[in-house]
């Protein structure tokens, strides 16, 4: 008889400690499904024994004292809502350790001593900060990140809460703006946040068939920026189909505002002889992209990163952050899959951020892949 193998390895499950106090924060850039980690969070602590606390207005909040007790009535229906329910803010001094000692103090006064910080990749270097052991001593917090970021711009995890809400916010933008470009032949420019990731645009370019993408990591110059949309344009004019409409998406941080390369297009149509008229349109989708209701795969993925997050930290573990589905192949210090879900991960906070920096300066691999297979299907996007 053939034995039934498991193809995870099963990670031996920790024991948590039987009760504790737990902070929640919401920092930086709020992305959709949040307020899903949040829930879960304190849904999961609550039923295992540990009181729960939200920090209002991240790190600002943190050193202010804004630390009140969070319930289930306080989380009951959030999972719908975009944004955060405990606000964010910017706290530029928290990168000074007097200010980070005077955190631990607040944290201390309520005596929390472990906390789960949902949010980009500065919210993480906050986290990171925060639980530095040489700061800390033997007393203070355990801190473990959730990523969050709609720009998909955080090391070492596949997804980051919000990506997916934001894709599926341009898609159907996109699909809009392909009505009306349809019906009247139109070039759209469309413009999608993502200053030093392109990661958005290149998705959303593909799920919503447009027929350009434009991002930082291609590192083009304006000159071939222009080029590669003429070209583009001329492509799908040139092919005998029905419809001549025309989506290019860009991000924000490829270096041309959307209204030069709309005249610079306008002029080379307007000086060519033969190509027909060409009208660019363009449309800046800019915050609408972060708000909105989490799709229903951000509110799983959230809550699944809290569950391990928040199992993390019952567990007595520190400096951590929950990562989903890893791109990459981890030394097993880096990252450890979780024993609570076999599609997590539990990966060195340090660890994240260093490959964070290699996504955002374009030295990690995963950001030359990804620039080089839409590099590949630029022709294949106007068939
Ligand atoms: P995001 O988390 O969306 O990337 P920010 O970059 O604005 O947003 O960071 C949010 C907050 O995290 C900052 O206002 C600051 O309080 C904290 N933070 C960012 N970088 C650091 C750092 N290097 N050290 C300590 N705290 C930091």
């Amino acid at each position: 008889m053939i034995e039934p193998r498991s193809h995870f390895p099963v990670m031996p499950r920790t024991t948590s400690a039987r009760s504790g106090r737990l902070a929640i924060l919401t920092s930086g850039g709020d992305s959709p499904g949040m307020n899903a980690a949040i829930r879960a969070a304190t849904l999961l602590a609550i039923a295992r024994g540990w009181e729960v606390f939200g920090v209002r207005r991240g790190y600002r909040g943190l050193l202010e004292g804004e630390i009140s007790p969070l319930g289930p009535s306080d989380v009951g229906g959030i999972i719908r809502e975009g944004g955060t329910i405990l606000g964010s803010a910017r706290c530029p001094e928290f990168n000074r350790p007097e200010v980070r000692a005077a955190a631990r103090e607040r944290l201390a006064e309520k005596r929390i001593g472990a906390v789960l910080v949902i949010g980009g990749n500065g919210s993480l270097a906050g986290a990171e900060a925060l639980s530095r052991p040489a700061e800390n001593g033997a007393g203070g917090p355990r801190v473990v990140g959730v990523p969050a970021s709609i720009d998909n711009d955080i090391g070492l995890t596949g997804l980051a809460i919000g990506v997916d809400t934001a894709m599926n916010t341009i898609v159907e933008a996109c699909d809009k703006i392909s009505d009306t470009a349809a019906a009247l032949d139109r070039t759209f420019l469309v413009e999608v946040m993502g200053r030093d990731c392109g990661y958005l645009a290149m998705v959303s370019a593909v799920a919503a068939a447009a027929d350009a993408v434009l991002f930082p990591e291609a590192g083009r110059t304006e000159a071939a920026i222009v080029d590669s949309v003429e070209a583009a344009i001329r492509r799908v004019r040139a092919r005998k189909k029905r419809r001549n409409r025309v989506i290019v998406i860009k991000a924000e941080g490829v270096p041309i505002s959307v209204e030069r390369l709309k005249s610079l297009i306008d002029a080379r149509f307007r000086d060519s002889d033969g190509a027909g008229m060409i009208e660019t349109r363009v449309t800046v989708l800019g915050h609408v992209v972060r708000g909105g209701r989490p799709s229903a795969f951000d509110r799983l993925l959230a809550s699944r990163l809290a569950n391990v997050g928040v199992r993390a930290l019952m567990a007595g573990e520190t400096r951590k952050m929950a990562a989903w589905m890893l791109p990459v192949h981890p030394s097993p210090v880096v990252a450890t899959r979780s024993a609570d879900d076999p599609y997590c991960w539990l990966v060195d906070l340090e660890a994240a951020l260093e490959e964070t920096a290699h996504l955002l300066d374009r030295t990690s691999p995963l950001v030359q892949w990804r620039a080089r297979v839409l590099d590949e299907i630029e022709g294949v996007l106007t068939l």
